[in-house]
């Protein structure tokens, strides 16, 4: 499975299908949510239900049978809580991306892949940059939506007589001791410039480092003052850690920022919300300010859905219809209003947030938003 990167969304965005229907699909596979299998080929049957009787139903066919196929057979959640899927049969295209992030799920036919969502994750999702330390190694890493995109390792070898220092000598000890510390420090010096390096290179936007207690404030004092900004959480990782190792405590630190992100944002929708100023929750409120193009960002608790109603003529979106309020006609009514209210947020190019697990999300009503005006 291709991981995604920029590449990745442009290729996709520069697809051209020729007219030929494509079938995007976002997938939540998390398995706090979806236990069993069979409870992910149920939220997929759930999402296609509606979009068989599509008007190129037999052109889209082969796609959901491919996309069916693909869940059943070949799903792998280890490193995914999410997949983006895209498949145009006429065109030979099926692309499947496997997301560390919660998604809304949804599916859009179009002429073009749907990729507002994935540009969304890519521009949200820092890039983390690892460095683990011990006396005389040091581990760089740099990810980026889970996946390894750079690495640089450093060795300074302890003279000879190292170990020994110290103990046979014992008058000479405070010296033995003083001359290990410059050796390590100088060492320390040394990993804090490969982190540049390759900060120089990749520009992540956080840094976590693993190293043992005594060292761990000396390489934090030695970055470079960019890192020293960029530091999150340490992490606890032995310095000889096989890339998986690695890979997975960064992803738990990068959970770790982005709930401590999520919860920050909320925490301000909330008090927008009380002051009665730029901010709106529940459905209906949150529906008015998407149809009046007020939204800068859009909230959504993972695995909400409602029923609504939408105008085919202004795209009035609401809870409870028929009629239009705008233009008084009837309207037509959609299984989950809260796909399409993400799908108009993406197409307004507002921030959408889905949020797993967020309690205070879930009390305002499962779906809100910062207002711009
Ligand atoms: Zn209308």
């Amino acid at each position: 499975m291709p991981a995604i990167t920029e590449d990745t969304i442009r290729e996709l965005a520069g697809f051209r299908s020729g007219g030929a229907p494509v079938v995007s699909c976002y997938l939540d596979v998390d398995g706090r949510r979806h236990v069993r299998r069979q409870d992910v080929e149920a939220e997929l049957d759930h999402l296609l239900r509606p979009v068989r009787d599509h008007e190129d139903r037999d052109a889209t066919s082969t796609d959901f049978a491919q996309i069916e196929r693909y869940v059943r057979d070949r799903l792998d959640r280890s490193n995914a809580r999410a997949l983006a899927i895209f498949s145009c049969a006429a065109r030979d295209l099926f692309e499947v991306i496997p997301l560390p992030v919660p998604v809304a799920s949804r599916v859009v036919i179009n002429n073009a892949p749907a990729i507002g969502q994935l540009e969304a994750l890519v521009q949200e999702l820092d890039r983390f940059g690892v460095l683990l330390v011990d006396k005389q190694r040091a581990r760089m890493f740099v990810f980026q939506f889970g996946e390894l995109i750079d690495r640089s390792e450093l060795f300074d070898a302890k003279p000879r007589q190292y170990d020994s220092i110290g103990e046979r000598d014992l008058v000479g000890y405070d010296k033995a001791e003083q001359h290990v510390d410059e050796l390590v420090t100088q060492h320390l010096r040394h990993a804090a410039e490969v982190a540049f390096e390759l900060f120089q290179q990749d520009g992540f936007e956080r840094l976590t480092v693993g190293a043992p207690t005594e060292l761990a404030p000396v390489i934090e004092g030695l970055l470079h003052p960019y890192l020293r900004s960029r530091l999150c959480q340490s992490i606890d990782v032995a310095i000889t850690a096989g890339l998986a190792d690695v890979r997975e405590a960064a992803l738990r630190v990068e959970a770790e920022v982005e709930r401590a992100k999520e919860a920050a944002l909320i925490g301000r929708l909330r008090d927008a919300v009380g002051q009665g100023n730029k901010g709106v929750v529940g459905l209906e409120a949150t529906l008015g300010s998407l149809v009046e193009r007020r939204v800068d960002i859009l909230f959504v608790s993972q695995g909400y859905r409602d029923t609504g109603w939408r105008c085919e003529r202004c795209g009035y979106l609401c809870h409870k219809g028929p009629n239009c309020p705008v233009d008084g006609s009837q309207m037509h009514r959609v299984d989950d209003v809260v796909e399409e209210a993400v799908d108009a947020a993406l197409g307004q190019s507002c921030k959408v947030e889905i949020c797993a697990d967020n309690a205070d999300l879930d009390v305002m009503g499962r779906i809100g938003a910062l207002l711009r005006y």
